[in-house]
């Protein structure tokens, strides 16, 4: 087994009694609370659209969010449940609202700003060259 197969396998959920925890994570994160947000992440993926996919991963418990059919979208829960967030792959949070449509929506505002702002920058490069 190489170091890369051995530290992933540390982060494999064991299922023993009450708890769903990996040797990685080690705090004794529960089957319930997997249970529970492996259903959320399915509601919010279904409540999303068709293309719509549950995410569900561990780190001192269990979290949850979708992510669109356009894989790098994601939208996730804050740990309270009272705002939502879209990311977007390494650009992070570009929206956050109080429904997962909003905060969608949101981002879509954001990203059609930024892209504005280059517009501006490519029209300057342009008129340079
Ligand atoms: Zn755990």
């Amino acid at each position: 087994m190489s170091e890369t197969e051995h530290d992933l396998r540390r982060w494999v959920p064991v299922h023993q009694g009450d708890t769903y925890c990996s040797p990685g994570c080690g705090v004794g994160c529960t089957w319930a609370s997997y249970v529970e947000a492996r259903d959320k992440a399915t509601r919010l993926a279904a409540e999303m659209g068709p293309d719509w996919k549950p995410r569900v991963w561990e780190n001192l418990g269990w979290y949850w969010s979708a992510v669109g059919p356009e894989a790098h979208v994601e939208i996730s829960p804050s740990p309270r449940m009272d705002m939502w967030s879209c990311s977007v792959g390494d650009r992070g949070v570009l929206g956050r609202g109080n429904t997962p449509a909003v905060a969608l929506r949101a981002a879509i505002a954001c990203a059609s700003q930024k892209a504005g702002e280059w517009q501006e920058v490519v029209s300057l490069l342009q008129r340079a060259a």
